[in-house]
């Protein structure tokens, strides 16, 4: 059957924060950024999904966390914007532009992903995925296989290296993070890991060490890693979180200054550098 036949059999209905439902073909958008330089290779267009089980507590967007707080829109109305806007982003190699899949958390609304990466990849357009990883198992393989046959790199958020610190962190254990690492693993999923630096909290030797170990381990494994960020922790969500009436877990914690984030940087990639001397990715 021709793929635009078999997505006419997905079922049309809303996602609702109750069902949390993968098959659907109504998604739930937070919003559209047509030019960006900083989510993914080259220029971006990035289409934040609504909804995130996660409740991470460096989180700058609590308004991302409802599923249901979203712009329904169907992916023939993604298609079009980003067909709209394809003419301002730079010709060149399929990494000088593409369309980043972000959030909340994009596998939370996986059927609609799959079918907006497919149609995606239809355009030859480079494709990123920008994922906590949550909440893929071994229950729901096939569909992350299928996912990441129409992702051109993956965005990996760390969190934390521990899965006790993961799980006290975001709120959930980390299994769903290794998963998708496992899987971008067996498919040579090209990764960009990403980890936010914050003081007092991760930006220490003992922490920066075990971070390089574990991405060396991953490494080892076989994970086709192009591209570690630290992230520098800051406070530009906090009124976000007051007007939400949410408690913020970091409101007394500081930013991380520029020159802080230098010195971590330095830190960590000499430690990754004793870890694992032969993995050459940029590191920023
Ligand atoms: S995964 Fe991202 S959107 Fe979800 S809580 Fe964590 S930082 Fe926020």
């Amino acid at each position: 059957m021709p793929h635009e036949a078999k997505l006419k059999h997905l079922k049309q209905k809303k996602p609702t924060d109750s069902n949390c439902d993968t098959s659907t073909q109504l998604g739930s958008i937070h919003s559209l950024e047509s030019m960006s330089t900083c989510d993914g290779p080259g220029m971006r267009q990035v289409i934040f999904f609504q909804g995130c089980p996660l409740r991470c507590a460096c989180c700058h967007n609590p308004d991302s966390w409802k599923l249901s707080a979203g712009k329904p829109m169907d992916v023939e109305a993604i298609i079009n914007w980003v067909k709209r806007y394809r003419v301002y982003v730079p010709a060149g190699g399929s990494e000088a532009s593409g369309v980043t899949v972000s959030g909340g958390e994009p596998l939370l609304q996986a059927c609609f992903l799959l079918e907006l990466l497919y149609r995606l990849k239809l355009m030859n357009i480079h494709t990123a995925l920008d994922t906590s990883g949550w909440p893929h198992t071994q229950k729901n393989d096939c569909l992350l296989m299928a996912i990441l046959a129409q992702t051109d790199l993956v965005m990996l958020d760390i969190k934390a290296v521990k899965n006790a610190d993961y799980q006290a962190f975001t709120g959930f254990p980390a299994e769903g993070r290794d998963y998708v690492l496992r899987l971008a693993i067996k498919t040579a999923t090209p990764v960009w890991l990403r980890h936010v630096i914050i003081p007092g909290m991760n930006v220490d030797d003992d922490n920066l060490r075990e971070l390089a170990i574990w991405i060396k381990n991953h490494y080892r494994q076989g994970l086709k890693i192009e591209r570690i960020t630290l992230l520098p922790f800051h406070q530009l969500g906090r009124h976000k979180y007051e007007e939400l009436g949410i408690a913020y877990k970091l409101f007394e914690t500081p930013s991380l200054t520029q020159a802080e984030a230098a010195e971590t940087r330095i830190r960590f990639t000499e430690f990754l550098r004793a870890a694992a001397p032969d993995l050459t990715c940029l590191i920023d």
